[in-house]
């Protein structure tokens, strides 16, 4: 993995987030190395995460020759234990938040298939909770769109905590 650029005006949200560029570098590397990330036909984007400590620290980028440009970057302290089972009824109505998702089509790029609904694992401190997710039939590889990881960080987590 070359350089990752990041624009100026993510570059100031990352400062308030205490976020460091290096800890985006290296999650764009990681994604690049693994393969573990899914591609957005829509837009070309290619979007993972790392957990670093309770911190799933997502990134949005695309790849030009030698390098990344960062398109956007979001977290909370949910961690993702995995993927166990297809949703009962793949067709399901879903509600606002995953909705955009399937419109979208995203696709996992270890895998070259696209993401379907699926019942995925997820902890919060030592809570472990089950949620659909969109998610790689093969590889489990997991896609949160922002919407739905801030949902989690303002709504699921005080939950858990008993706010
Ligand atoms: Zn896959």
């Amino acid at each position: 993995m070359g350089i990752v650029k990041i624009p100026l005006d993510i570059e100031a949200a990352l400062l308030a987030d205490r976020i460091a560029a290096d800890e985006i570098a290296e999650t764009v590397a990681r994604c690049e190395r693994t393969r573990a990330k899914t591609f957005d036909p829509e837009s070309g984007a290619y979007t993972g995460y790392k957990e670093s400590g309770a911190i799933t620290l997502w990134v949005c980028y695309k790849t030009f020759c030698g390098g990344a440009e960062l398109l956007d970057y979001y977290f909370n302290r949910t961690n993702i234990l995995g993927v166990s089972e297809p949703a009962a009824d793949p067709d399901m109505e879903l509600g606002p938040l995953l909705t955009p998702i399937r419109d979208k089509k995203p696709l996992c790029c270890k895998c070259d298939r696209p993401l379907e609904i699926r019942k995925a694992l997820f902890s919060y401190m030592k809570r472990k909770y089950y949620a659909m997710a969109f998610a790689c039939p093969s590889c489990g590889q997991v896609y949160e769109s922002k919407e739905i990881v801030r949902y989690r960080a303002e709504k699921v987590e005080p939950l858990l905590e008993g706010k």
